[in-house]
């Protein structure tokens, strides 16, 4: 049998769905859009979860796109090859020590990847520069 506080749990989270759905009914008669409605409330949903966890990190850290010139200037140095296995098909730039973690895009951070590198290494900081 459910305890009292589990009840409580259960009609408290049939609620919030009652409310967001009540909330984007609103917004969409708004703006005569629920695609539109739907964004303002994601947006407002993560302004307030920044106030409440200041520190928390990101996870939809958008990344800044590398200026083409300076990554054809990497690729060029790095001789259009993979710096881990020397292959030259599917390259891409990446950042040794990641945005997220503080990296910038400038050359001594930046190294030529292959696809397959790049995938494995992920978001891990890659060996030490500066
Ligand atoms: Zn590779």
């Amino acid at each position: 049998m459910a305890s009292w506080s589990q009840e409580r749990r259960a009609r408290y989270q049939e609620q919030r769905k009652i409310w967001a759905a009540d909330a984007l009914d609103t917004l969409t008669s708004i703006y005569y859009s629920a695609s539109y409605a739907e964004s303002l409330i994601c947006h407002f949903v993560s302004e307030r979860r920044k106030q409440i966890y200041p520190d928390a990190i990101n996870h939809r850290y958008k990344k800044t796109p590398i200026p083409r010139t300076l990554r054809i200037a990497v690729f060029e140095r790095d001789a259009y090859r993979c710096q881990r296995c020397g292959s030259w098909k599917q390259l891409a730039v990446d950042h040794r020590k990641p945005e997220r973690l503080g990296g910038l895009a400038a050359m001594d951070n930046l190294q030529t990847l292959c696809r397959t590198c790049n995938l494995s290494k992920g978001t891990k900081y890659d060996g030490p520069v500066q």
